[in-house]
């Protein structure tokens, strides 16, 4: 995410700009998995980078989504009290709020609380309003931005990690696979692999370690059951586990904090489920584990200041973005800016590009039209008559178009289209989904992954006995 916003960001201004990503698409890092909120700003505690930039950030969101055409809603937070101890603390995240100017944040006693949510737990005696947080697309968004900077003239390089960086001289040297790249400035936004990134240049700082979150997706048939992101009152080490309304009309529970020595530990545990439901039924009873459809996990890259790292280093031309834990989607534009204030500060010419393009086309979803509408796009083209995906009604031309925009893989289509996200998980349009990303590839059934890197899902039956079998 953070590298997709920094790189439209730049794309605004007469540059030479590529985007290094190891991961076969963009937004297959921490971006994908998280818990999709944009927050209030009234949360993140005084006097930290994380504090400032976050409600920085919420304000650019709704320009970007109009612009962009990606998923946001502004459908606002509640912080809930159980005792008066909990009250205090609600009273100081209001008042971080006020501090802030942030509109509209007060406190609701029981009878507001019982009429806005009525599905809250009915011991909860007081609640902070956040009416500035939002539910955001984070996939969505992560590609929109990329889509929107290689239009205006991004380099855009995948499956192409960094391996290493010659600094000295007049620039920097990045190799990343094909011809290394000669450049001014390098900005370092690998997620939890920030740290060793840093390494390649000779920087000790910043140190990442890893903090994993666990996250259950719920059926629709719980759709309404909360209107707003539902927080428990947080303690001084972590923000608890949240009920949120995706902008897709679910509901997900989550993220539960564990500090992990393997920055790629993905895995969902069961001990995770356990706390996960038991917390989030004390918030809201009428949720249930039986209502699960899928559960992820990401791991949030959590730097020694246990802050943002936003800024230049002592190795001239090489800046971080590290450190970006949560709120790091929320603050994603902001610290896009402040990077490029940075770069300019540090003598790039951020001359202005007039031509600089700032909005792109919305994709169209079946699922959010009418009826009416979507007959008509059928006469023009047949492609919008054949449903690929029966949960999330997804089409076929929706398919097309997202493979035309950059989809290559199965997770690539699913997070631009939603075709597999619904009640199945993809048992009835996944075969489906290899076969048209194949014929439009050219590429073999065989060699479709779910999300690159040897994730194939079937075998060609010549190789049968010859191929490595992931395990
Ligand atoms: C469970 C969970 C819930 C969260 N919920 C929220 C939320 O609701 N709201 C919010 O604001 N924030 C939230 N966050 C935080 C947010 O997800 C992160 O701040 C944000 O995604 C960080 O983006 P990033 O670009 O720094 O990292 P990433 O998305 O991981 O991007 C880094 C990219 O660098 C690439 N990379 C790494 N090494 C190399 C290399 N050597 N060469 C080339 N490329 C490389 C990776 O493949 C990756 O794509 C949550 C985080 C977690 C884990």
């Amino acid at each position: 995410m953070i590298g997709c916003a920094i790189a439209r960001e730049l794309t605004r201004y007469r540059l030479d700009v590529v985007l290094v990503e190891s991961e076969v698409e963009v937004g297959f890092g921490t971006s994908k998995s998280n818990s999709g909120i944009i927050h209030g700003g009234h949360h993140t505690e005084p006097g930290t980078l994380k504090g400032e930039l976050a409600w920085a950030g919420n304000q650019r969101w709704v320009r970007l989504a109009q612009e962009l055409g990606f998923g946001f809603r502004r459908n606002g937070d509640l912080t809930v009290a159980f005792d008066e101890a909990d009250v205090e603390v609600l009273e100081k995240i209001a008042q971080q709020g006020r501090d802030r100017d942030i509109p509209g944040v007060e406190i609701w006693g029981p009878d507001k609380i019982r009429l806005e949510e009525p599905n809250l737990n009915q011991d909860i005696i007081a609640a902070v309003d956040g009416p500035t947080a939002g539910v955001v697309n984070p996939y969505e968004a992560c590609f929109a931005l990329v889509e929107c900077a290689v239009a205006n003239g991004l380099g855009l390089r995948v499956g192409a990690p960094v391996t290493a960086i010659e600094a000295g001289g007049d620039g920097l040297l990045v190799h990343a696979g094909g011809e290394p790249i000669e450049t001014q400035f390098v900005i370092n936004a690998a997620g939890v692999h920030a740290e060793k990134v840093a390494r390649m240049v000779g920087l000790l700082e910043p140190t990442i370690r890893g903090r994993k979150g666990e996250e259950y997706l719920l059926d629709k048939r719980l759709a309404s059951i909360v209107q707003r992101t539902i927080f428990p009152c947080p303690t001084p080490t972590s923000k608890g586990i949240l009920v949120i309304p995706t902008f897709d009309g679910t509901i997900m529970v989550g993220p539960t904090a564990q500090a992990v020595e393997d920055l790629e530990d993905v895995a969902t545990t069961a001990v995770g489920a356990a706390t996960t439901f038991d917390l989030a039924r004390r918030l809201v009873p009428g949720i249930s584990e039986r209502d699960c459809i899928a559960e992820f996990a990401g791991v949030r890259a959590v730097a020694g200041n246990n802050d943002f790292v936003v800024g230049p280093t002592s190795v001239p031309g090489f800046f971080n973005a590290a450190g970006i834990q949560s709120p790091g989607l929320t603050a994603a534009p902001a610290i896009a800016e402040m990077l490029v204030h940075m770069l300019g500060e540090a003598g790039l010419d951020l001359l202005p590009r007039p031509e600089f393009k700032r909005t792109m086309p919305r994709p169209v979803h079946a699922a959010s039209i009418s009826v009416g509408e979507l007959t008509e796009m059928a006469e023009r083209d047949r492609r919008f008559a054949r449903v690929v995906c029966r949960c999330e009604l997804v089409t076929e031309a929706e398919i097309h178009d997202a493979i035309d925009r950059g989809a290559r893989t199965l997770d690539g289509l699913k997070f631009r289209t939603r075709a597999g996200m619904g009640r199945c998980q993809g048992g009835f349009c996944t075969s489906r989904c290899m076969q048209l990303l194949a014929a439009e590839s050219g590429a073999a059934m065989s060699d479709i992954t779910k999300r690159g890197d040897g994730s194939w899902l079937v075998l060609d039956r010549n190789q049968l006995g010859t191929a490595e079998v992931p395990t």
